[in-house]
């Protein structure tokens, strides 16, 4: 039996890494998915990969509240309901000391790492009906248990979510409404600083090296956790921080 069977999901940050991944296996699980990201045509190709599944594809920026209102409507009007939103799409945003920070650089990552996914919840919460949900929004194990220099914007963005997500869980269980953090190790998406254009094999090496596991994750294993808590495999969880990290974490090897 599949483990989305019937559900209908949102899924931002879908057209690549992470968020790709997770819309090719809810699909696989029977979710039927609207997913968006900026751009249109790397958002095409993600549908064009869901085979036999519904995928629609709308683009926008998540920080555009029209966006995020269209993203639950597109939903409610092509499946009739929302049950889960894998509020995802994030980036680092302006590296380098605090000291050196620009504000705007600075708001540009709190607003779309941390205030588009208060849009999104704002929407996708007042959208999902009787039977409850699940939404979940993507963290990172920076600013939760480790300080990465030169991560000040993303860290508190991030950590500014596990803050939401609590409240949230709080506020919406009596309507059996799930909320969650999911919080990643190093994964090898475009986005990892292992794939900067300037990025060396000893960075590779070093950024390996950090996790216990000595490897970076795969995006389908972060959208494997996400699956998790999208699905009733999660139904006594809410309320969490929960790492995938490969023990980045804990690891002091
Ligand atoms: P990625 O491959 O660069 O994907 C980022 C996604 O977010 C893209 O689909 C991008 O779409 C979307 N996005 C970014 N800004 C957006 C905006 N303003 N409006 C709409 N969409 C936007 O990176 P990823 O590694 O999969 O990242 C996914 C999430 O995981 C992020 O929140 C990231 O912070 C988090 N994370 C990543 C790692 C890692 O090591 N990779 C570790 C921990 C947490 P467009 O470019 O089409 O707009």
């Amino acid at each position: 039996m599949a483990l989305l069977n019937d559900k209908s999901a949102i899924i931002t940050g879908a057209s690549s890494g992470i968020g790709r991944a997770a819309a090719k296996v809810f699909a696989r699980e029977g979710a039927k998915l609207v997913i968006t990201g900026r751009r249109q045509e790397a958002l095409d190709a993600v549908v064009a990969e869901i085979e036999g599944g519904q995928a629609i594809a709308v683009s926008g920026d998540v920080r555009d509240e029209t966006l995020q209102i269209r993203l639950v409507e597109t939903a409610l009007g092509r499946f009739g309901k929302l049950d889960i939103a894998f509020n995802n799409a994030g980036g680092l945003g302006e590296m380098g000391p605090v000291a050196g920070l620009s504000l705007d650089g600075w708001r540009e990552t709190i607003e779309t790492n941390l205030t588009a996914s208060f849009l999104g919840a704002k929407h996708q919460s007042a959208a999902m009906g009787e039977g409850g949900g699940s939404l979940i929004f993507t963290s990172t194990f920076v600013g939760y248990t480790a300080g990465m220099p030169g991560m000040g914007a993303y860290a508190a963005s991030k950590a500014g979510l596990i803050g939401l997500v609590q409240v949230l869980a709080a506020e919406l269980a009596s309507r059996k409404i799930r909320v969650n953090a999911l919080l990643p190790g190093g994964t090898d998406t475009p986005a990892a600083i292992t794939n900067a254009p300037d990025a060396t094999e000893e960075l590779l090496a070093f950024v390996n090296g950090l996790h216990a596991l000595k490897r970076m994750a795969q995006p389908e294993e972060i959208a494997n956790a996400a699956l998790f808590l999208a699905s009733d495999l999660s139904s006594f969880v809410t309320g969490t921080a929960m790492l995938a990290d490969g023990g980045v974490s804990i690891s002091r090897t």
